[in-house]
């Protein structure tokens, strides 16, 4: 069966051939055009249709997995909300099968879910291990998973990145995703520096040489993040938090800073049975081999 991974984020989406074994080839990543859902849509069939150039398989059947940021009705393949993309309600499994012949099924999901489920899978865990994986990019965000399967509430579950952390003015915080996401450090970092060109990426670099601005900065943020996790920890007491998003994994090093702070947090208690905090080892690919083995597992 020739399946197609995609993963769809605020920023980039990337997409490739996956293989049951979780092995992918061809992989093509272009940026996200969040102006506009029509454009959004063909921007997604800009990268399929690069995959399916690469690696021969036009006029083959094949399949799609595709992950999508935000609330996702998994059942009818609608993309229901999305807090960074230009979508509500698109019904992406319906405009995908119409626009590609060949294409037999499409198995949308969350695109959080399909990275937590590659990582579990990738980790080895079983079904006693819970695992939450916390991804830090376009947006901040989290899936967990708990006896095997997801925990997924109503359908909103593991939204860490709507938690309110900062008060603002009255009764108005600001959330996770708002302070600690990549889009929120460059705005943080613009304002700082009086500097409308200032990227995450830089706030780091200019960290790394000594820069007062840049260490306070970075200084906040691993403060935010450690908030954060501290919350999913006393939530859920999970045995793992995989890291993940392109904003801490290009940023490794963080992670003895963010322990740190919130060492100072945890209670004695809580310090006697740690959460194993790691870095995602996948190399930001968890999104796209999960989006691609869950097309495997799907008949839809
Ligand atoms: P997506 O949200 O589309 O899944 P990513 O996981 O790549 O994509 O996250 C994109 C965010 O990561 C952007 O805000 C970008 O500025 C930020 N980013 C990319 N590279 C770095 C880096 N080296 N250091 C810090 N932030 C980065």
């Amino acid at each position: 069966k020739n399946v197609i991974g995609v993963d769809i984020g605020g920023t980039k989406i990337a997409a490739a051939l996956v293989n049951q074994d979780g092995s992918f080839s061809h992989e093509i990543v272009i940026p996200s055009r969040v102006e506009d859902s029509e454009e959004m849509f063909l921007a997604v069939c800009e990268a399929v249709d690069k995959v399916i150039d690469r690696s021969g398989i036009l006029n083959h059947p094949f399949s799609m997995g595709i992950g999508v940021p935000g609330l996702v009705n998994v059942e009818a393949g609608i993309a229901v909300f999305q807090n960074n993309l230009p979508w509500t309600n698109f019904p992406l499994r319906e405009r995908l099968t119409k626009h590609y012949v060949m294409c037999e099924t499409v198995a949308i999901n969350n695109d959080v879910y399909q990275a937590a489920y590659a990582e579990w899978w990738h980790a080895n865990l079983g079904k006693e291990d819970t695992l939450v994986f916390f991804t830090i990019s376009t947006g901040v965000s989290s899936a967990i998973i708990k006896g095997g399967s997801f925990q997924k509430g109503k359908g909103f579950a593991g939204e860490v990145g709507l938690l309110p952390i900062k008060k603002i003015k009255g009764n108005q915080y600001l959330t996770l995703e708002q302070l600690a996401s990549g889009p929120a450090l460059a705005e943080t970092g613009r304002l700082l520096y009086n500097d409308g060109t200032i990227t995450a990426k830089e706030i780091f670099f200019r960290y790394r040489t000594g820069d007062p601005k840049a260490s306070e900065l970075v200084e906040d943020w691993t403060e935010t993040i450690a908030l954060g996790l501290y919350s999913v920890i006393c939530l859920l007491d999970p045995e793992n938090i995989i890291l993940g998003g392109s904003v801490i994994q290009k940023n490794p090093d963080m992670l003895d800073v963010i322990q740190k702070k919130l060492n100072r947090l945890l209670i004695p208690a809580q310090k006697e049975r740690p959460t194993k905090i790691s870095i995602s080892q996948m190399d930001n690919h968890a999104g796209l081999i999960g989006a691609g083995l869950s097309a495997f597992s799907s008949e839809k």
